[in-house]
């Protein structure tokens, strides 16, 4: 039987007394009432002598369930006459946030499941509306993310999403040293960056380097807000570049050759693209057979593996001995990709040197894309691009949602 410290214990209500409890349709209702000498003045904060009691209502909240059984809290409340500020008002509840339906420990309940299940199982524990459910924990992203301060960032990586097929991209920024994402949106050109950017810049924060890749709209977007800060070109997007060079390469010869030549490129995409050390014993052999059958191939597969090598170097002098050593033997190799690739790569030798001073990439946000298609998936049902965003914004404290 439910009784005031009954109630005080374990749903934190302070100051009020316990009438009665109803058990009906499977639901429990405690009945409560606030103690006189707690009453204060709503708009003055008058205290109980000063009040007199004027008209009633009910207030029906939702408690925290036991089990899946509901609770309710049925507040029987007062209009006060203040004889302060001759005001008269409802009573003021301190255990429910403005005109919501159910009482603060129970959207805290809501928020800690959230953490690690999603919201249709957390719905169906407490037994609320999927869209309920949903709101209290939106409102505690949000208020989350309002308090986040971006003074104390040093590191930043930029990069963009697919987030829908075809060619809708998403923007995302990440704190590198705390792994935060801190900043998402539509679009992959400059506009889609500058603003965030220009935050960064008015709460004072400290940048010392950003991870992008070699596309131009990133670094415009960077050196029109600061101007004068280090630009690390990461070794990921690079040699994703260098694959693609060798995979044109492949598909060109594939096209022109015939007969038994073109047979031995057939079905080497993987062999290529593969880095050389995770190759297994067959494939090698295989690998050095379309070596020795294919000499732009052969080329071609040196160079990818030899710009790999560039971010190993131990210091800047000696990467740069490597690139420059790379950059010429890729000028006169004789395949139009690479010599192509040359070409971007000494366009933006500066951002790939910087490495050895800031040693940083953009590898700790693509480790995100998993993590973000499962949230992009779950996404399609919540429908509410803002929310998504908050999501994305604690993605890295999130534990996996259970499956299914
Ligand atoms: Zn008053």
């Amino acid at each position: 039987m439910a009784t005031t410290s009954f109630l005080y214990h374990t749903l934190g209500l302070r100051g009020y007394r316990h009438l009665r409890t109803d058990y009906r349709h499977a639901e429990v209702a405690h009945h409560i009432e606030l103690q006189d000498h707690k009453r204060r003045c709503r708009d003055c904060g008058a205290r109980w002598h000063e009040l007199t009691l004027a008209g009633t209502f009910q207030r029906w909240v939702r408690a925290l369930p036991v089990g899946r059984r509901v609770q309710w809290v049925v507040l029987h409340g007062h209009e006060q006459c203040c004889g302060r500020c001759g005001k008269t008002l409802r009573e003021p509840i301190a255990f429910v946030e403005g005109k919501r339906r159910c009482m603060r420990v129970l959207e805290t309940y809501v928020i800690e499941l959230c953490q690690f299940a999603t919201i249709k199982h957390v719905a169906c524990l407490v037994a609320m509306g999927w869209d309920t459910v949903k709101d209290i924990y939106k409102g505690h992203l949000k208020r989350k993310v309002a308090k986040r301060r971006l003074s104390g960032v040093h590191y930043i990586a930029v990069d963009e999403f697919a987030i829908r097929k075809g060619h809708n991209y998403m923007t995302v920024v990440m704190d590198l040293e705390s792994g935060a994402i801190l900043y998402a949106q539509e679009g992959r050109d400059a506009q889609a960056l500058v603003p965030f950017l220009k935050r960064l810049k008015r709460s004072r924060a400290k940048l010392k380097a950003v991870a992008i890749d070699m596309s131009q709209a990133y670094l415009n977007a960077v050196q029109e807000v600061f101007p004068k800060l280090a630009i690390v070109h990461d070794g990921y997007h690079v040699v994703a570049l260098a694959n693609k060079a060798i995979d044109d390469t492949r598909r060109d010869l594939y096209r022109d050759l015939k007969g038994e030549e073109r047979k031995v490129i057939k079905g080497t995409r993987f062999l290529l693209l593969r880095g050389g050390e995770r190759l297994r014993k067959e494939a090698k052999q295989r690998l050095d057979a379309l070596m020795a059958a294919n000499e732009p191939l052969y080329t071609a597969y040196l160079l990818k593996e030899e710009l790999r090598m560039f971010w190993a170097m131990g210091d800047e002098e000696t990467a740069e001995l490597v690139l420059d050593n790379w950059l010429e033997e890729a000028r006169v190799s004789g395949l139009k990709y690479f010599e192509k690739l040359a070409e971007t790569i000494d366009k933006n030798r500066r951002g790939l040197l910087s490495y050895f001073q800031h040693r940083i990439s953009t590898g700790p946000l693509e480790g995100m894309n998993n993590k973000i298609k499962v949230l992009k998936r779950q996404a399609y049902g919540f429908r509410d691009n803002a929310y998504f965003k908050l999501r994305l914004y604690f993605l890295h404290e999130a534990t996996p949602a259970f499956p299914g």
